[in-house]
Order: structure tokens, then C-alpha cells, then sequence
């Protein structure tokens, strides 16, 4: 049996705690769907959140856990940001104070625990990456880039999280620890590798170049062996690549979404790591969000309205630091490059030259983030 430590989802939260942040952050609720969040469709964003009732300014609207996540720092060694690895915990993990854990078989400087105690917890998970982390992680960073390791090493906890649920599954059914929530509250929204499995990233949503260069690096660093037993095809491999590409976010000390700027504009600060969200990736992008998002201490990504959304609005975040990429063209740009799609949101549409523009812009979203 896993010795993971995971702290199960209450069953019941949805109907006993009520839609404020004051309620829900509490650590037992390790995640949080407001009532009057809906998952509708729209033919050409696909999927995305609306209001079914007013949700007020304040509002907590989600608190969605990690599936996978991983540290991103430049120095780990000393960088006081990195994250303890076990995910029940995903707690900073000091340097300094001397209780930092290292990973047995000294794979990557990377990979440590706040203590022995969630080291051991995490055993299992760890198992999964540890031999490929050894393998892979050098050859990766010096010949191909921290960019590719990162990415791939992303898919690696994604697969390492799949095969712990799916171990539990078969070794507990439902009861176990590490099963995702599939109560009656809950029936709405797919839970676990089912919600990764229905995130959007098609491969036509890149050039061809990009998926060549992304079936290359599966052949050869993420194959089905001994290093790694996933027991995907190469095809469905690369898939995930995509979907990861497309639904990831990054993690910011503060929030990302704030608008109107103030004054004196912080931006979100430096990042220290990557995650996937199930539930988040359905929430799509404008340059006038109505909702703010911030990770938490546990590495729990919030989600909260930055102002009255009413019944039928959809939910929005900012895919970016608005702090950054004021103008119009800066923005589209950037969403473009880095999120291939041109944004048609209502401050987009409202700054556009209608003469110029109109030739120009005609392609549709590609994807949801
Ligand atoms: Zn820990
Ligand atoms: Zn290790
Ligand atoms: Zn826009």
C-alpha cells in the first residue's frame, strides 16, 4: 500500500460551507467550487465558467490543488522559495533553518522535503521520478535547456500523480486517501486524471515544427521503460506535452490579474514554480478580468472576483502580468506568441483601430489558456 500522505477533499463542502474566503481557505478544504460557478460551453472559446447568480466582489471562487507541480528556481541550493516535494504539503522549504530532507539517491538539488517525515510520506510518488530525475535531468539541461527539463519534468509528476491515483484505486477503491473526490456534491466536475485527460491542447494547435520537436523528445526521454512505466503510446505522450503547454500556470508571490493597475504597479514578483490545475484550465483570458489568482501557501492556486460578477458573465483571469503589457498591440502579441490565440476581450476590442485592425484580426482562439 502507498505510504503518500494526502489529505482527502471534504465530501460535503460544497453544500456546508458558504462562498467566502473567510470559509473556505481553511486547510481541510483542499478544494473549493463556489455554488454559482458553471461550466457552460461557447462555440468558439469552448469551455469556460460563467456566474449562475451574482457572485460578489471578494467572492473566493475557487480553490483548485495541483495534479502536478514543480519547483522553478534558479539556484536551488539556496533559494528559500523551493517547494517541499511531497504534494500533501508543497510547503516553501528554507534552506536556512536546516530541516530541508534531500532526496536519498541524490538525484536532483531540486527535489527536497520541509522534513524526513514528508519525505518518507512521499516515498512512493517519488519512486516514480527519482531513476528518471537521475537519468535525465543532466543530459536535459546541458544539451536541450532548463526549459525542456522543467517541461518535461511536469509531464513526469503528472504521469507519477496518474499512477498513484490509479494504484489507489485499484488498492482501496473510493476509501483510500489518494482518491480524487468523486462524491454526489461534487458530481459536476471531473476529478483527477479524467479532468487532465479532458483538458484542451490539440496538436493543430501548434506548428508543425513545434510537434516534431515535441514527438522528438518524447521518443527519446519519455519513453515506456523501466525508467519511467507509463504505459502510453508516444502519440498519447505527446498529447499530454500539448495539454501541458496549453493549461499550465505559473506560480507568483502575489496576484496576477489586478486591473485597473495602481499607481504604482508591483507586478506579481519573481516565479518559483509551475503547476497544473484541473479545474482552473477551464478558466479562459481577458485584459479586463473579473477574478484575481494567487497561489497559496500549499501551492493551491485561489481564485478570487475582483469585482460583482453578474448572473450569465463569464469568468475570467489574466494569463499574464497586465503590469507588463499595457498597449494593445504589446498584449496581443504576447498572447499570441506565448498562448496562440488573438484576444478579442472588451478592452482589446474597445482599443483597436477599427480600420486597421479589422483586415487583420479574424482568427479565431485556439485554445482555452
Ligand atoms: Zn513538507
Ligand atoms: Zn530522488
Ligand atoms: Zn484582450
Amino acid at each position: 500500500m502507498s505510504q503518500v500522505v494526502y489529505i482527502s477533499v471534504e465530501p460535503s463542502h460544497q453544500t456546508t460551507v458558504e462562498g467566502t474566503t473567510t470559509n473556505t481557505t481553511t486547510p481541510t478544504h483542499l478544494h473549493w467550487i463556489h455554488p454559482h460557478l458553471n461550466e457552460t460551453t461557447d462555440a468558439t472559446k469552448g469551455r469556460q465558467f460563467r456566474a449562475s447568480h451574482l457572485i460578489a466582489q471578494g467572492a473566493c471562487l475557487l480553490i483548485d490543488r495541483p495534479y502536478a507541480i514543480l519547483p522553478v528556481v534558479d539556484d536551488p541550493a539556496s533559494n528559500d522559495t523551493l517547494l517541499c516535494s511531497n504534494p500533501a504539503c508543497n510547503q516553501p522549504a528554507p534552506c536556512h533553518r536546516g530541516g530541508r530532507s534531500p532526496c536519498l539517491n541524490a538525484c536532483v538539488t531540486d527535489v527536497v522535503w520541509c522534513s524526513a517525515v514528508c519525505r518518507d510520506a512521499d516515498a512512493a510518488r517519488h519512486a516514480f521520478e527519482c531513476t528518471w530525475l537521475k537519468r535525465y535531468a543532466a543530459p536535459l539541461r546541458n544539451k536541450r535547456s532548463e526549459y525542456e527539463f522543467g517541461m518535461l519534468w511536469l509531464i513526469v509528476r503528472l504521469l507519477a500523480t496518474r499512477q498513484i491515483e490509479f494504484h489507489a484505486q485499484h488498492a482501496q477503491h473510493h476509501n483510500h486517501p489518494l482518491s480524487w473526490d468523486t462524491s454526489a456534491a461534487n458530481h459536476r466536475w471531473k476529478h483527477g486524471w479524467a479532468a487532465i485527460d479532458a483538458l484542451c491542447g490539440s496538436v493543430d494547435s501548434w506548428s508543425h515544427d513545434q510537434v516534431r520537436s515535441w514527438m522528438t523528445l518524447v521518443k527519446k526521454y519519455l519513453p515506456n521503460s523501466s525508467v519511467l512505466p507509463h504505459g502510453l503510446t508516444p502519440d498519447r505522450v505527446l498529447h499530454l506535452v500539448c495539454q501541458e503547454e496549453a493549461n499550465s500556470f505559473g506560480l507568483y508571490p502575489r496576484e496576477t490579474g489586478v486591473f485597473p493597475l495602481p499607481d504604482l504597479p508591483m507586478g506579481r514578483g519573481e516565479q518559483y514554480a509551475a503547476a497544473v490545475y484541473p479545474t482552473a484550465a477551464i478558466m479562459n483570458h481577458s485584459c479586463l478580468p473579473n477574478v484575481t489568482h494567487k497561489p497559496d501557501e500549499q501551492g493551491r492556486m485561489v481564485f478570487t472576483a475582483s469585482r460583482d460578477i453578474l448572473p450569465g458573465e463569464e469568468c475570467c483571469i489574466a494569463y499574464f502580468d497586465l503590469s507588463h503589457y499595457t498597449d494593445l498591440s504589446a498584449r496581443r502579441d504576447h498572447l499570441r506568441k506565448s498562448f496562440r490565440f488573438v484576444c478579442h476581450c472588451e478592452r482589446c476590442v474597445s482599443e483597436e483601430e477599427p480600420v486597421e485592425e479589422t483586415l487583420e484580426w479574424t482568427a479565431m482562439p485556439l485554445m482555452d489558456i
